[in-house]
């Protein structure tokens, strides 16, 4: 640590076990002291340019003042109660909403606190939804390679089985079906033949529509998404969508699936939910899956209740991101990072080492032919003065709508200095 080091962070430094990290030998993080619009302010005053959003949250850009005053409002009043036995204003307004926007008849909405907890949500809706109907030996799902679903131990299952970060705990829990995506007739053909197999043992298909974020920003087309409703209907399956990180305007529509024309049985939403501000996620149900848990019977009902579900402060907080989607600028914000990462990230293609460059939305990716450095990668990041954090083989920008362009032209003239296609003489 150097001399700049705040003391909060040396003497806290030995207590924090921090996330996906070889604690021995990890740098030190940086020290954050505030944040504004797409810009980190770090502890020694220099500010960076934020090309993450922090994990895909922060889509209005920092600190918004509609969300803080949203929040600041709401804490005065009621910063939490539980939602067992009582109702408030901030959750079933935001409930109200997300059913109004989603497309279909996705009403019925679950809160949470993480994307882990909504995907365990809704893995746990489609296998009760079966049991429900009377339908027994729906005790398995069917994901696919390249997917990942969050960090708890039944969300590892479906994430892909290969990909680093949960290969170790391989046997620890049941097996899922995992297969290879759709991509045409032949996948299709496939993974239908696999379902005619095994389809009698599936409670659920689940995967990320358009976009497989944290397995390496893999891109599929809506024909992929109208190939898994189909087959999920033969097969008498559900479909999930988890959108926790496409959710909320990233990939150019506001869900994925309205790309598709389609809907799920149950949608998971989180990240940006709340415009980045408090954790908060929900598993959004069909009609349908609600249907079926709705009965006489007590033991019919979804016994699950996070204690911090709902949480008015996350509540309000998300309708006030809501708020700023209205007026739709958003889409041409989106259109506009799109054009600009495209060419500002198009020169990586030909430099040493690069496979890949595509853009979707406000996701910008370069792929390597293999996993990059990631620490070495972040502090040379920070010496260009950008927070970028490469994800396996790939570098990806995924900032805030509201980035400005000056900023936005930093974010790509960096990658493309640590891609090795330009100097620093040139601008
Ligand atoms: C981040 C993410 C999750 C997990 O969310 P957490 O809040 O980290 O638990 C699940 N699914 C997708 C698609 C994600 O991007």
């Amino acid at each position: 640590m150097s001399a700049t080091t705040p003391d909060w962070m040396t003497t806290g430094a030995a207590h924090v076990w921090r996330p996906y990290c070889q604690m021995q030998t990890a740098r030190p993080p940086q020290p954050v002291v505030a944040t504004h619009g797409s810009r980190l302010v770090l502890a020694d005053g220099r500010e960076l340019v934020d090309g993450l959003a922090s994990w895909w949250t922060a889509c209005h850009g920092y600190n918004h003042p509609h969300i803080a005053a949203a929040l600041h409002d709401q804490i005065e009043r009621m910063p939490h109660v539980m939602f067992g036995g009582l109702a408030h204003e901030p959750a079933y307004s935001l409930a109200r909403r997300l059913a109004d926007l989603l497309p279909g008849d996705l009403n019925h909405a679950f809160f949470a606190e993480s994307g882990s907890v909504a995907v365990e949500i809704a893995m746990k809706m489609a296998l009760q939804f079966h049991i429900n109907r009377g339908v027994t030996g729906r005790t398995r799902f069917l994901s696919f390679r390249g997917g990942y679903h969050g960090d708890t131990l039944a969300t590892m299952t479906v994430c892909d089985p290969e990909e680093g970060m949960h290969s170790l705990f391989t046997g620890v829990m049941p097996a899922q079906v995992i297969a290879d995506l759709p991509r045409d007739a032949a996948g299709e053909a496939a993974l239908d033949a696999l379902l005619a197999q095994q389809g009698s043992e599936i409670a659920a298909i689940l995967v990320e529509p358009l976009v497989q974020g944290a397995g390496g920003m893999l891109l599929h087309g809506p024909d992929t998404l109208r190939a898994l409703r189909r087959l999920a209907d033969a097969h008498g399956v559900l479909l999930i969508f988890d959108e926790i990180f496409t959710g909320f305007g990233r990939t150019g529509s506001l869900f994925a699936m309205q790309a598709a024309g389609i809907e799920p049985d149950i949608v998971t939403l989180s990240k940006a939910l709340t415009g980045g501000s408090l954790p908060l996620s929900a598993a959004v149900a069909s009609r349908r899956v609600f249907g079926a848990f709705l009965s006489e019977d007590p033991e019919a009902a979804l016994m699950h209740g996070p204690t911090y579900m709902a949480n008015p402060l996350a509540c309000a907080a998300a309708n006030a991101s809501l708020d700023l989607f209205e007026d739709g600028t958003w889409r041409s914000d989106v259109a506009r990072i799109s054009a600009a990462l495209a060419t500002g990230l198009e020169p990586c293609r030909s430099a040493p080492g690069v496979v890949d460059v595509r853009v979707l939305g406000a996701i910008g990716v370069v792929e390597f032919a293999s996993p990059v450095p990631v620490g070495d990668l972040c502090a040379r990041f920070v010496d260009e003065g950008v927070w970028i954090r490469p994800m396996g083989k790939v570098i990806y920008l995924t900032p805030a709508f509201s980035i400005p362009d000056p900023d936005l032209a930093l974010l790509t003239r960096a990658v493309r200095r640590i891609a090795g296609v330009e100097t620093a003489a040139v601008d």
